[in-house]
């Protein structure tokens, strides 16, 4: 056992007197594991000990001063939106928030265009002038009748051609997945909605802003209690068996923690290159997207997502890959079937709770983590109520029945 190790056990251990050890161990301090850190010390007075892998805590939505003290996102960008009141004002309590929209161009036939697409992506694409109402049988005249919607293709040619797709589409999947669009399930386009009017918003959802002071601030904040211990640069294979802990909740990979024992489920990877660009504005918006041209899929500039004033600027390309970290979930029919199988054997492993992204192996936005486990915070407080009035019930029944 290392020293840190030995502290910890000893920590733990001389805590309340015949409660010895974290109620919690949690794996990963990203939102899911940070949300339930967060909701079982503050609500239920746990005793929680929270671990990561990386340096740091905050998982993919980490953000912190580059060299040239520009506020950036090393996993990519980071743009919160959601249509739920419940999960924005949960989130307040540790944060303020600064509005902001989120707008992408699309870099084709060397123009930049609205992407999604909506009337000014045809109209500037093609020299026209088409009104709401004339860009809609426009779409009418290119989309292809389907007879069932199964793939991503299906669903972009039956709304807006063979034509568009092959402009916006099919390059930009093939470089992110590695895989043809009709080798896709539908759900990875079915995201990306086509617009008739000039709304250029990427998000449509009812709240989108960003973090005041940054995603690290706020999670900061929402695990700054004398009852959670925060531990990085830790996997937690490390002191598993050595801290003493009652329950873990685990968001790490869920074939990692069953050893792979059926086989690794696929994920696609994404190797970033972050730059700063002696200027103070690199591109017009948030985002480009280049669907055909180029490795990468899309460059960002945070300082239109942070709203920060700076003199210079800094920009990441993204490159997909087959290696390296876990980000995108393959959306196949036959891994979803291998994921049934962990998924089989976590229900029947007592005392952990597998949570977010990486442990139900499906791609989830910020909001949708958050959803996920304040709802699992709900049903461990529920179950502990059970307990605890199983228990009551136990001690209130007569002596001999
Ligand atoms: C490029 C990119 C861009 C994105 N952009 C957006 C966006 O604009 N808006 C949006 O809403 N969502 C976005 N997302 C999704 C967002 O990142 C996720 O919804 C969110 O990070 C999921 O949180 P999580 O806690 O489930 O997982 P994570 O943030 O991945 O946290 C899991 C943590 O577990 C740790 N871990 C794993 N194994 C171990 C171990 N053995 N021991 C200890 N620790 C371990 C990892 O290091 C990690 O920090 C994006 C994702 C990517 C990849």
């Amino acid at each position: 056992m290392d020293k840190i190790s030995q502290d910890l056990a000893r920590a733990a251990a001389a805590t309340v007197p015949g409660r010895a050890g974290f109620d919690y161990l949690i794996v990963g301090a990203g939102f899911a594991g940070s949300v339930l850190a967060e909701r079982l010390a503050n609500v239920m007075g746990k005793r929680v000990l929270i671990v990561d892998k990386r340096p740091h805590i905050g998982g993919n939505a980490y953000d912190r001063y580059d060299d040239h003290g520009v506020l950036i996102h090393p996993y990519g960008p980071h743009i919160f939106h959601t249509n739920s009141e419940d999960i924005f004002q949960y989130l307040s309590q540790f944060t303020e928030w600064r509005p902001y929209q989120h707008r992408v161009l699309a870099s084709v036939d060397g123009q930049l265009v609205p992407m999604p697409i909506n009337l000014d992506t045809i109209n500037k694409l093609y020299g026209l002038s088409l009104t709401s109402f004339e860009v809609e049988k426009f779409f009418e005249s290119v989309a292809e009748k389907k007879e069932e919607i199964r793939t991503s293709e299906d669903v972009v040619v039956s709304k807006v051609g063979r034509e568009l797709y092959n402009k916006f589409f099919r390059g930009y999947t093939r470089k992110q997945w590695d895989l043809d669009p009709s080798e896709l399930d539908a759900s990875v386009t079915a995201r990306v909605p086509t617009r008739t009017n000039r709304d250029d918003r990427y998000f449509a959802d009812k709240f989108q802003a960003m973090p005041r002071h940054g995603y690290t601030r706020m999670f900061e904040r929402m695990l700054d209690h004398p009852n959670i211990k925060v531990m990085t640069n830790t996997d937690y294979r490390e002191i598993v068996d050595v801290v003493p802990w009652t329950h873990m909740i685990y968001s790490g990979p869920i074939d990692a923690y069953f050893d792979c024992k059926y086989g690794k489920l696929p994920y696609r990877s994404l190797r970033f290159e972050h730059v700063n660009v002696p200027q103070e504005q690199f591109q017009p918006v948030g985002t480009v997207n280049y669907p055909n041209d180029y490795g990468y899929t899309r460059i960002s500039e945070f300082k239109h997502i942070t709203g920060q004033k700076h003199p210079t600027t800094s920009v990441v390309y993204e490159y997909p890959c087959a290696e390296g970290d876990p980000y995108y979930p393959v959306p196949q029919p036959q891994n979803a079937q291998l994921y049934k199988r962990y998924e089989a054997e976590a229900e029947a492993t007592p005392n952990v709770t597998f949570v977010g992204r990486l442990a139900t192996y499906r791609y989830y936005n910020m909001d949708q983590v958050v959803g996920q486990a304040l709802a699992t915070f709900k049903r461990l407080q529920q179950a502990e109520c059970e307990r605890a009035e199983a228990g009551l019930n136990l001690s209130a029944a007569p002596v001999g029945r």
